[in-house]
């Protein structure tokens, strides 16, 4: 989700910082006008101020071809040139809505396309990467200073990059990102999907003496199988942690967190939304990956009883046992089917 946008003076500012260059000149004429801004009306306005000067109106090519739905574009075509930038290769935008006078006035620059849209860059800052290659640092910085492009999470985040590697904290983003499409399409809340995602792993990079003292601390006894099962702690030390250091109080978050290993039999739908967004998030790359990415569209019960049995499988040929709520897992999405074919 990129976050919500900036105000026009903040952009304004932004301008600024970027064109710190005495070729260039921002001009704010069309936030003074103060209500719905018109190409046209800018146009005229810049016409008025400089009556003998040539004006170059720079669009993306794919705006060419909405052109002549914009408010008075033949007047826009007369008060200037526009010029159209390639935005992807080989891309000839149809110029036969326009008459042979009007086709004079339009250039088609030859330039690489820069394939970057802003709305990806804003979905970049509003997951707090430092990324500024696509940005001046001065832009970069007035946006982390001004909160802009902010989804909400970044406290989030700045805990988590504390916490987890890059590779841990890539795979956060993914299934946050995967979990916040499930709930869509499933009927759940997807910011507290998004967060659960974003927060399901976040023990997983803690030393495991840590985690047991983490997990002994909150009074809930590792089993037998548990403790001989260190790969499922960080679920039981993740909700833990989240819970007892006052990050997440919402019982269907922390479920989520708490159960996205293993599984357990009558999984809410939040928590079967996070197990599955942890097998099939997009940089998982494991065999059967796809498999289970098409049986995610078709229902999270086909998802699930596919991984879990896949888990089983796994530890039964590795001689390793069994987590009892991987069992009830698969048992539960089992007699899930079963009722259905009645
Ligand atoms: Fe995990
Ligand atoms: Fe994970």
């Amino acid at each position: 989700m990129p976050g919500k946008l900036a105000s026009g003076e903040h952009r304004l500012e932004m301008c600024r910082l970027a064109f710190n260059d005495e070729r260039f000149e921002v001009s704010s004429i069309e936030l003074d006008r103060g209500s719905r801004s018109y190409t046209v009306e800018t146009l005229r306005e810049l016409k008025k101020i400089y009556p003998d000067d040539e004006f170059y109106f720079i669009i993306g090519s794919d705006m060419l071809e909405t052109l002549t739905g914009w408010y008075l574009w033949e007047e826009i075509i007369s008060l200037c040139h526009i010029c159209a930038a390639s935005r992807e290769d080989g891309f000839v935008p149809d110029l036969s809505c326009f008459t042979d006078e009007q086709k004079k006035r339009i250039i088609l620059l030859d330039i690489p396309p820069y394939e970057v849209s802003s709305t990806e860059i804003r979905g970049i800052i509003a997951k707090g990467e430092k990324n500024t290659e696509l940005i001046s640092p001065a832009v970069a910085d007035y946006i982390r200073r001004n909160g802009l492009y902010d989804d909400g999470l970044s406290d989030y985040r700045r805990l988590l990059t504390e916490m987890l590697d890059e590779y841990r904290l890539n795979h956060s983003e993914c299934v946050s990102e995967c979990a916040a499409v499930l709930a869509e399409k499933y009927g759940a809340d997807a910011e507290k999907a998004r967060l659960a995602g974003l927060l399901h792993d976040v023990t997983k990079n803690v030393p495991r003496a840590e985690q047991l003292g983490i997990i002994e601390k909150s009074g809930e006894p590792l089993s037998g199988v548990e403790l001989c099962n260190p790969k499922v702690w960080h679920q039981i030390s993740g909700a833990a942690f989240l819970k007892e250091n006052g990050i997440i109080s919402d019982e269907e978050i922390l479920g989520a967190v708490r159960w996205h290993t293993t599984g357990r039999a009558d999984m809410t739908l939040l928590e079967k939304i996070v197990y599955v967004a942890d097998f099939i998030s997009a940089d998982r790359e494991y065999r059967d990956v796809n498999v289970v990415r098409r049986l995610a569209e078709i229902s999270l019960e086909h998802a699930i009883l596919y991984t879990s049995r896949y888990t089983v499988e796994k530890l039964v040929s590795a001689d390793l046992p069994i987590h009892p709520a991987t069992v009830d897992c698969y048992n539960d999405m089992l007699l899930h089917f079963k009722i259905q074919k009645g």
